[in-house]
């Protein structure tokens, strides 16, 4: 048998570490996991009652359409339903325009460090990857304007970015629209799109009147903490979505995936209530590092990137020693950073002492 060429070299995707395993690893009976940039404040109440209202219809397959969570969303994003795309999380919308765009001879625009799944995806399609080292943590778009040619088919812009937390401001983003040719496709990936508060965050939704070459990803799984259920999705141009949907599986979207984002759209409290609890812990890592003398990137994100000036394995184990599992920049190509989810302020408060006492 003879695996396609690409996949040789890749390794699958390394999750952080499964809480049951370093409990017993470790001997801890208190884990707490800030290593995914999931939802420490659960999910809505709303979420969870809908799901128990599908349980007796396990048996029968999902609307492959999304049909009741489309509607809802086009009016709650203020879209048309023809302009959205379903995915088993955001990630399955990597996958798909990958499949529908990429092929050798091609090539495909991303920064470096960003969420590794563009170019994971690209690489099997047989791609090739120009990816522009970030400026200062932040998206380099004038490099990445130039890397685009010809045979460019995709431009990935994370937006925040994972794992910085970096955003690209509306006035950088409007240039860089104008300037991208059209023959090429710009993804903005706005994962982290409930967290922001920057005033000069774009509003993007109504880019995809403008540009019939944009599409933004966005998911349940983070604030609207959802992450177990997959649901994410995307809003374009109709016809760009009417042209990549034979490449999107039937039934992709599952049936409580389906029925808990359709409530908790409804529970807008809760998202901003996790907003602003964010943005609190946010602040009690930026306090901490500045007293340390430490530097971070401001996040928009619901988690932070601090710099120790060591390798950050070593400040990894330190913290999953003590029950805190984080992620180490290692393999986010930030060796002496960590990526640590905001968690709750108490959470925030005990892994703070922990770092405290590591680096005194
Ligand atoms: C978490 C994340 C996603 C994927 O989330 P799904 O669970 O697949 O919806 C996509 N992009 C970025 C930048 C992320 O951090």
């Amino acid at each position: 048998m003879q695996i396609k060429d690409q996949l040789t070299n890749l390794k699958p995707y390394q999750p952080g570490k499964p809480i049951e395993e370093v409990k017993k690893e470790y001997n801890l009976t208190h884990i707490v996991k800030l290593a995914s940039n999931e939802n420490p404040y659960g999910s809505s109440e709303a979420a969870k009652t809908a799901i128990q209202n599908e349980l007796n219809q396990l048996a029968i397959y999902p609307d492959g359409y999304s049909a009741m969570l489309r509607e809802k969303l086009a009016s709650f994003l203020d879209v048309s339903e023809s302009e959205l795309i379903f995915g088993n999380g955001s990630d399955e919308i990597v996958q798909i325009i990958c499949r529908a765009f990429l092929k050798p001879g091609t090539n495909t625009v991303m920064a470096t460090p960003t969420f590794p799944q563009y170019r994971h995806n690209a690489v099997i399609e047989g791609a090739e990857i120009r990816e522009i080292p970030l400026a200062d943590g932040y998206h380099d778009l004038d490099a990445m304007l130039a890397a685009i040619d010809p045979e460019t088919k995709v431009v990935w812009l994370c937006s925040p970015n994972n794992p910085t937390g970096t955003y690209i401001n509306e006035p950088s983003l409007s240039a860089f629209l104008e300037k991208v040719p059209q023959h090429v496709l710009v993804i903005l990936d706005e994962a982290y799109y409930e967290y922001v508060t920057a005033q000069d965050f774009p509003e993007t939704l109504p880019l995809i009147k403008e540009y019939k070459n944009v599409m933004i990803l966005r998911t349940f799984s983070k604030a609207y903490g959802l992450a177990a259920l997959r649901v994410g999705y995307g809003a374009a141009n109709r016809e760009l979505i009417k042209s990549i949907e034979p490449a999107r599986e039937p039934f992709n979207t599952n049936r409580l995936g389906q029925a808990a984002a359709l409530h908790a759209l409804d529970d807008q409290e809760f998202i901003l209530q996790c907003r602003e609890k964010n943005k609190q812990g946010l602040e009690q890592f930026y306090r901490f590092s500045e007293e340390h003398g430490l530097s971070y990137y401001p996040s928009e994100g619901n988690f932070i990137l601090i710099d120790f000036n060591r390798d950050s394995d070593e400040v990894f184990q330190a913290l999953l020693e003590k029950g805190y599992i984080v992620r180490s920049g290692k393999a986010l190509g930030f060796p002496t950073s960590i990526r640590i989810t905001v968690g709750t302020k108490e959470q925030n408060a005990e892994i703070i002492s922990i770092l405290a006492e590591l680096i005194s």
